[in-house]
């Protein structure tokens, strides 16, 4: 029995849920495929194992995982610290990830393949495509895209149907929430089986009809855009901005302190994509694209609005050893 406030791991199960009113059955699933070990795919990683699911990670870059598997670790480790997870339910969650040199090594038992490669639609693309070829007809695939059309990711497989949205959200092991979207032509057991994945996820779940942005990015995304506005016009400093966010408005992060964390080049392909199919109250700030031009990513790269010394540093160490 798991100790209060703790996350325990049950056997899994398939249960009914409801989902439109209709009575629907959430498909088995046992094992999770995560491709992409970047700051999302790592994040899944980390609740899938300790929802229970044998998961089973890869990425193009070998450094990818190795970083991953410390990372994710360490997250177990302070979640212990904090008393969220006991120490053994940590242990068996790391015991339950493995590491795949290949997409086809990584998905060739998946019930269920999370893809979390970048925002760009001819990744997805490419990577949907090898696995409707490769994967079991049973296996459901879904896209952690922020904002990209599930259903053109779909359209290049044999298995639309069995095609999802699963958008999680930064970093993983703490958010809260997941938006389960349903493409044109999924099926009422993916979805169900998607709510059922992410509740074991320890996720809030909503479940969106396809629509670029979603809830969250599109909302996001115009909050982000305007402040990025409000700065080249010279109104206010990145620092009050954030601040007036924080204070007045009880965000509980800046808009710039956010998008130095999510990456400006995700936030910039966002809006690209909004902009493009939702109209011209979407047109990227160009300050935002100067940025991204120069460089200045955010977090990762140790510099975005603000400036991550440590980030940068930390790199160079990596490469002098
Ligand atoms: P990231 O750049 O941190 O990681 C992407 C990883 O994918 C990298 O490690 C890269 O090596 C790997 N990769 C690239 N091509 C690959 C391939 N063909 N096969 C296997 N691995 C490959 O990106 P991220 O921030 O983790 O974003 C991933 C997805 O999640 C995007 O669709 C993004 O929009 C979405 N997302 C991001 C956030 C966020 O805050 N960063 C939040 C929600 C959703």
């Amino acid at each position: 029995m798991a100790e209060a406030g703790t996350i325990g791991i049950n056997p899994i199960k398939a249960n009914p849920i409801k989902v439109e009113a209709t009575e629907v059955r959430a498909i088995e699933v046992k094992t999770i495929a995560v491709i992409g070990a970047g700051t999302m795919g790592r994040g899944i990683a980390h609740a899938a194992a300790l929802g229970g699911y044998r998961t089973i990670l890869e990425d193009l870059l070998p450094g990818a995982l190795r970083k991953a598997e410390s990372e994710i670790r360490a997250n177990l480790d302070k979640a212990v610290e904090l008393g969220k997870v006991t120490a053994s339910d940590a242990d068996s969650a790391f015991g339950r990830l493995e590491y795949a040199a290949s997409v086809e090594e990584a998905a060739r038992e998946a019930d269920l393949v999370i893809e979390a490669v970048p925002e760009e639609m001819e990744s997805k693309i490419e990577i949907f495509t090898l696995l409707d070829k490769i994967c079991r007809p049973t296996t459901m695939l879904a896209s952690n895209t922020s904002s990209l059309s599930v259903t053109e990711i779909a359209s290049v497989t044999y298995r639309a149907r069995k095609c999802v949205g699963m958008h999680f959200f930064n970093p993983v092991h703490k958010m809260k929430l997941l938006e389960v979207v349903r493409a044109l032509e999924t099926d009422d057991d993916t979805l169900a089986t998607a709510v059922e994945v992410g509740k074991r996820m320890r996720k809030e779940v909503v479940v969106i009809k396809e629509s670029p942005g979603f809830i969250t990015s599109r909302i996001n995304a115009m909050i982000g855009n305007e402040a990025f506005y409000i700065l080249q016009e010279g109104i206010a400093s990145a620092a009050d901005i954030d601040k007036a966010l924080k204070l007045g408005l009880n965000h509980p992060m800046g808009p710039f302190e956010l998008v130095d964390l999510v990456g400006l080049d995700t936030r910039l392909s966002i809006l690209e994509y909004l902009h493009k199919s939702l109209g011209e109250k979407y047109r990227p700030a160009p300050l935002l694209v100067q940025y991204v031009r120069a460089g200045r990513l955010g977090r990762k790269s140790g510099r975005g609005v603000y400036e991550y010394p440590e980030t940068v540093s930390a790199a160079k160490r990596n490469l002098s050893s």
